[in-house]
């Protein structure tokens, strides 16, 4: 009988601040699905935007998670076969995929303003978040593509775009969402692989890392759920395979609005000081993502037998810092 190759699944932290409990939901339900599979667990810290990284917030981040009660395989703390596993440290694999992505023809400079570059180093936040698809201003500019560059050098060069064949549809099925399908030359256009600043965007780094450390199952929060269909274009173009998604709701503050730093978000930190034990946030997690009957404190581990992508809940949890405080009383 073929043996089919073991599940790798993985976390990917952006080190831009600590961790709060709809980052660390989103961890605890990635940490599961590999583990309930028997998989490995890849931590992957996503450091390539330097302005937006906070010194310390990768121990802090990683800690948060160990505290809760995650475990890895491999990651920048405990090495891998796939070292180094900070995306600052792989440049060298993103700048081949670029040189791969050259050759198949899919690549053209853009000299394009930088008003309208703005932002897409970051990952973005869902569907009507990134303006209007891109026009393709320079798509058949001819502007000279150069892979040689030094993003030290701060200085401003034409950006890469991948250019999407028009009409060229994507599908996949996702664990929570079900079928998602998008038009990705209507919807988004060609986009930016490399900024005028020489920095890697969040699609092509992430791309080229699940290809290059051997990710079958990507688990992330639902805001990354609109750029999954470029990131299964690019997987495409470098003649890679697909791995299975779900994407895991988000956590909502009391107004509706997704946690973001700027409408202060609970901390895991905070949750932390404030004396509440890790089982009781798990369990608040586990309960809100559908995996129990009721907020009861449980390990994370005890959790691994009871995880089922249909019990998942679409649903985004609502959540006051209050409700989450009172965890600890
Ligand atoms: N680094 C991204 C974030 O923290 C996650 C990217 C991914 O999982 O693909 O939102
Ligand atoms: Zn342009």
């Amino acid at each position: 009988m073929p043996r089919s190759r073991p599940l790798r699944g993985r976390y990917a932290p952006s080190p831009t601040g600590d961790l709060h409990v709809g980052n660390a939901r989103t961890a605890l339900a990635a940490w599961l699905a590999a583990r309930s599979s028997d998989g490995a667990f890849v931590m992957r810290v996503e450091d390539l935007d330097p302005p937006r990284v906070v010194a310390g917030a990768e121990e802090r981040t990683l800690d948060d998670l160990r505290w809760l009660g995650l475990d890895w395989d491999e990651g920048p703390d405990v090495g891998g076969p796939h070292v180094p596993y900070r995306q600052s440290e792989r440049t060298r694999l993103y700048r081949q995929a670029l040189r791969t992505l050259e050759a198949a023809g899919r690549l053209y400079a853009c000299t394009c303003s930088r008003a309208e570059l703005r932002g897409l180093l970051s990952a973005p936040h869902g569907p009507g978040t990134e303006g209007p698809p891109y026009p393709g201003t320079c798509r058949d500019r001819g502007i000279p593509v150069e892979i040689d560059v030094d993003a030290s050098a701060r200085q401003r060069r034409p950006a890469l775009r991948f250019r999407v064949n028009p009409g060229e549809r994507v599908e996949f099925d996702d664990a929570v969402y079900g079928e998602t399908k998008q038009d990705v030359s209507a919807d988004v256009g060609d986009f930016i692989v490399r900024r005028s600043d020489g920095l890697f965007t969040y699609q092509l780094a992430a791309t080229v890392d699940d290809v290059a450390m051997g990710i079958s199952q990507v688990v992330r929060g639902a805001d990354l759920l609109h750029s999954t269909p470029r990131q299964i274009l690019l997987l495409r173009a470098l003649k890679a395979a697909v791995p299975a998604y779900g994407h895991i709701p988000l956590v909502l503050n009391a107004s509706g609005e997704r946690l973001a730093k700027r409408t202060r978000p609970t901390a895991i930190r905070d949750v932390r000081d404030a004396g509440v034990s890790p089982e009781r946030i798990v369990g608040a997690m586990a309960h809100t993502l559908g995996l129990l009957d009721r907020s009861e404190s449980v390990k994370a581990r005890d959790l691994i037998e009871k995880f089922r992508w249909k019990k998942i809940d679409r649903e985004p949890w609502l959540l006051t810092r209050d409700a989450v405080m009172e965890l600890g009383s």
